[in-house]
């Protein structure tokens, strides 16, 4: 039977919602709420949504789902607003937070006794693109589309989410909403803390020793891409999840003073054991494989500085999706070759190392 689905907030994540549920369920109504004209605008005109809004409780009543996808206060206030209006009853709400406790307990406080069900959920994809303008269909494509269960939440809730968002090709994956927060604090937001802070120190440092702003290479830049993210997202991100990144931050302040006091010691074994150790638990770690945010899969092309050399590879890969292409400036031993293509899916890695080996002499290394 065909639904009525509600998505508000038609930014970059409801609206690439939006498009993956119209993939697999063309005949859903898909009802669209955004403060915004502009992104409104575009979703009426791609087609992404039937129907538009700028008041948030007048489509609510028809849905038989609503997802919110919206920064984690308004998410919180609109679960608010809703448990005091008219809803289909059984209706299933969601959301789309990066961070699960504070929207659980808030849809926990609000919602309780009323009938409705509700799931929180987490799509671990994004990009630093915001707005409709931006929607993608394949965003979510091999992604985790995490769910945080609780008390509103039944197998069948689950069951019906994971058929209505079956054309975003996402893996699901069901997980305790303050354990989300504490994995999704050591990995993504921790690592946002650092980058920052370190572009910010190289900065001010970079005001004294000028040379630091040219000298800055490969890892440097690893280290601190993220720092471009944009400051509003993890602002409320890391307000919404307090202690556990506080938690995070401490324990790393150990870790560097351990690190300092050898290094002050000159204790040539404890430091490269600190380094050995990491490379080993780097080694050891998925992180290669698509899971979250950016990742993708990656092929490295020795090159000569030839001609045309890029040029030719590339036309070997007609009709294979790239999603970045980089020319390494060095190839140095931390990067396996001059001419760095990302795909996004082990099928398109494959065939492009496959065609790469086959068509020329170019060591094709696969990280
Ligand atoms: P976006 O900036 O593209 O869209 C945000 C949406 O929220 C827009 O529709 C905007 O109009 C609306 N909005 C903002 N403030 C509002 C307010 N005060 N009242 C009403 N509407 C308001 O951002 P996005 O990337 O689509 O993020 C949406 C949610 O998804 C956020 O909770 C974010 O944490 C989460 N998320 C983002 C990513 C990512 O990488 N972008 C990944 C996973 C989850």
């Amino acid at each position: 039977m065909a639904k009525t689905v509600y998505i508000a907030g038609l930014g970059l994540i409801g609206a690439s919602m939006a498009l993956g549920i119209k993939r697999d369920h063309p005949d859903y109504e898909i009802l669209g709420y955004n403060r915004s004209q502009a992104s409104r605008d575009i979703a009426l005109k791609e087609g992404m949504i039937d129907r538009a809004t700028d008041d948030f409780a007048s489509f609510a009543p028809l849905a038989d789902i609503i997802i919110l996808s919206l920064p984690i206060k308004q998410t919180i206030a609109f679960i608010k607003e809703l448990a005091d209006l008219d809803l289909k009853e059984g209706v299933i709400i969601s959301d789309a937070g990066s961070t699960k406790s504070a929207i659980v307990d808030a849809a926990e406080q609000y919602l309780a006794g009323k009938p409705v069900r509700f799931v929180g959920a987490h799509p671990m994809a994004g990009s630093h693109k915001t707005g409709a303008a931006s929607a993608d269909v394949n965003l979510f494509e091999n992604a985790y589309y995490i769910f945080t269960p609780s008390s509103l939440t039944g197998q069948d809730t689950l069951e019906e989410m994971k058929d209505l968002l079956s054309g975003l090709h996402a893996r699901f994956i069901e997980i305790d909403a303050k354990e989300h927060d504490r994995v999704t604090s050591q990995i993504s937001h921790f690592p946002h803390i650092l980058a920052s802070s370190l572009m910010e120190q190289t900065a001010v440092y970079a005001q004294e020793h000028e040379m630091a702003r040219h000298f800055a290479a490969g890892g440097f830049r690893d280290m601190t891409r993220i720092a471009e993210s944009e400051p509003g997202m993890w602002t409320s991100i890391l307000l919404s999840n307090r202690e556990t990144i506080l938690d995070r931050i401490e324990d790393f302040k150990g870790r560097l003073d351990e690190v300092g006091q050898a290094i002050s010691k000159g204790d040539e074994e404890q430091v490269w054991n600190f380094f050995n150790k990491a490379r080993e638990q780097r080694q050891a770690m998925e992180i290669h494989k698509r899971g979250g945010v950016d990742s993708s899969y990656d092929l490295y092309v020795d090159v000569p500085d030839e001609e045309d050399v890029i040029l030719r590879i590339l036309e070997l890969l007609r009709g294979t999706s790239l999603v970045n292409i980089h020319i390494n400036e060095e190839n140095r031993e931390d990067i396996h070759g001059i001419l760095q293509i990302s795909f996004k899916n082990a099928q398109d890695l494959e065939r492009a190392e496959h065609l790469i080996t086959e068509n020329t002499d170019y060591t094709v290394v696969v990280k």
